[in-house]
């Protein structure tokens, strides 16, 4: 039987990562090449022919545009390449959740397409990359992982993109998925999915754009005035993500500022700034007579993309935006 072909995609993150000690505590995220990791890997026994491809040696809160340009001709190309069965991207932790929304936005859902990464690096004792990257193996080469959007692989447990995010700063166990928790568990020799693909051969549901706009995230705080939002409309601002208190709320000035920029035509979206929960319309801010949007589900660093995308792809109206978020 022949193995699956699996594409990796090297971005660096801490699953790159090299300490120099396996009980020190600092370490330079994206320090290893992804062929060591390759080399690493190619002792482990997997059912799967792994080919390497770097795009970049970073720790992920350099993630960007460039990379992300990268990443998704390499991840679109593959898709059309009846060789590779399934998608692998290594990636730092702390913007893993952007990447995969960003992705899951705008590429097919026919190939599984995971992001894999660590919370200690290669060398520290107790590292996870492997282990993540075994589990990825597991996911990319199932003919039961496509069709689920991108998705990310931690701890042993699958997430989607459109519910995962990163809770934790520094323990192993840091992913966490809202509303949904994970969609699979997995390990390197067996995978449980809790459902069927949902998005089987589904295109892509925006289309790769040709920048994105800047949009700024504002987080609310007691106390504050609505300075940072004039800040951010002078440096021109197409969106503005709200983290607000609880249910997407800010204080009445700032409500106020943001009002006026929305009549203006900035793209307003209440997020939360609380670790989970629903954002819905109308609750204790009027969105309707204000022009603003709930995020939903979406915490702000993921609303943040949505919206870039949505403001790339010719959506800015309220009602539209709103529909995207309500139909994620
Ligand atoms: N700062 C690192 C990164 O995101 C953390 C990690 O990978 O866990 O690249």
């Amino acid at each position: 039987m022949t193995r699956p072909r699996i594409l990796v995609l090297g971005t660096g993150g801490t699953i790159a990562g090299a300490a120099g000690s396996a009980t020190g505590g600092g370490y330079r995220a994206g320090g290893l090449a992804l062929s060591a990791m390759l080399d690493a890997a190619a002792g482990l026994g997997l059912e799967a022919e792994l080919v390497g491809e770097p795009i970049a040696q970073i720790g992920s809160q350099d993630m960007g545009w460039d990379q992300w340009s990268a990443l998704h001709a390499a991840c679109l190309a593959a898709c059309g390449d009846p060789a590779i069965s399934g998608i692998i991207i290594t990636h730092g932790t702390d913007t893993a959740e952007e990447t995969a929304l960003l992705l899951d936005l705008t590429l097919p859902a026919g190939k599984p397409v995971v992001l894999v990464g660590a919370m200690r690096p290669a060398d520290a004792v107790g590292s996870d990359g492997l282990r993540n990257l075994a589990n990825g193996v597991a996911v990319a080469s199932d003919p039961q992982g496509g069709g689920r959007g991108v998705m990310v692989v931690m701890g042993d447990a699958v997430f989607a993109a459109v519910d995962v995010r990163k809770a934790a700063t520094a323990h192993i166990d840091a992913f966490r998925g809202f509303p949904r928790g994970p969609i699979a568990r997995v390990t390197p020799s067996q995978i449980t999915w809790f459902g069927p693909p949902h998005r089987a051969d589904a295109p892509a549901s925006y289309a790769w754009p040709q920048s994105l706009p800047r949009v700024a995230i504002l987080t609310a705080g007691a106390g504050m005035d609505a300075k940072p939002v004039e800040a951010l409309l002078g440096i021109g601002c197409k969106g503005i993500v709200l983290a607000g208190m609880g249910q997407g709320n800010a204080p009445g000035c700032v409500l106020d500022a943001l009002a006026a920029a929305a009549k203006a035509g900035i793209a307003v979206v209440r997020s939360s700034r609380v670790d989970e929960g629903m954002v819905e319309r109308n609750v204790e801010v009027d969105d309707d007579a204000r022009g603003f949007v709930a995020a939903r589900a979406l915490g702000p660093a993921k609303a943040r993309i949505l919206l870039q995308v949505l403001l790339a792809n010719g959506i800015s109206d309220p009602a539209g935006v709103q529909a995207a978020f309500d139909n994620l």
